[in-house]
């Protein structure tokens, strides 16, 4: 028996995506203009099964009050909304007012656009304001994807804006492969090796690094 994960090549992959995604056609629709209209995003856009990953994973918490940092037009927040309840609030958190935009109608044609809270502003300066506001603990739930640097600034905030049990969901740890590229030392892949290691260590968190697409990790806030 094989201790390796099954390499993906893309017969597999094009199987794992008809068999195991349900990506609504609003959400394909989205991707699919995402792709038109930056067609070298694919590192910014998140996979269609890392979608229907992080949608579950808000069904199977229960959330109900979401954080998400590092929005580009939209997929994830749209893969989130939905999954909230009615009275559910993703804080969707990002600096560009032009990829947003392309995924604010799909947000509102979806009929979770009233879900979601846009700050077009830093991520740290959003989660700060959240803090200031009185919202430690409120979140049960953050994905971060935005800048790789501010990964470890991200992660410090989103500990303390989350419940006890509340879920953290971290992007592209695996970082293409870089970060075990002896060769690669620019700061991106330097921040994401160093976030790894400071969550591996960190007593707080219960996780896992799910090597789906870009690699996801998993951290559950402890009681
Ligand atoms: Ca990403």
């Amino acid at each position: 028996m094989s201790h390796e994960t099954t390499v993906l090549t893309a017969p597999l992959y094009e199987y794992l995506l008809r068999v195991g995604v349900r990506e609504a056609p609003v959400l394909r629709r989205l991707r699919d203009e995402t792709l038109r209209r930056w067609p070298d995003s694919a590192r910014m856009q998140i996979a269609p099964e890392q979608g229907a990953l992080i949608a579950l994973l808000v069904t199977l918490t229960g959330a109900r009050h979401a954080l998400e940092a590092g929005v580009f037009t939209g997929y994830s927040a749209l893969a989130v909304a939905l999954a909230l309840p009615a009275d559910g609030v993703l804080v969707a958190c990002d600096v560009s007012d032009e990829w947003t935009a392309l995924g604010r109608p799909y947000w509102d044609e979806a009929g979770v656009g009233h879900k979601i809270d846009l700050r077009l502003a830093p991520a740290i300066e959003t989660m700060d304001a959240l803090l200031a506001d009185g919202r430690a603990g409120w979140f049960d739930f953050v994905f971060l994807d935005a800048e790789k640097t501010e990964y470890a600034a991200y992660y410090e905030r989103a500990l303390a804006l989350l419940r006890p049990g509340g879920l953290i969901l971290v992007d592209n740890v695996l970082w293409s492969g870089r970060v075990v590229d002896p060769a690669a030392d620019d700061a991106d892949t330097a921040a994401i090796r160093a976030f790894n290691e400071l969550v591996r260590d960190d007593e707080r968190v219960s996780l896992a690094l799910v090597p789906i697409a870009d690699g996801l990790t998993l951290a559950v806030k402890r009681p």
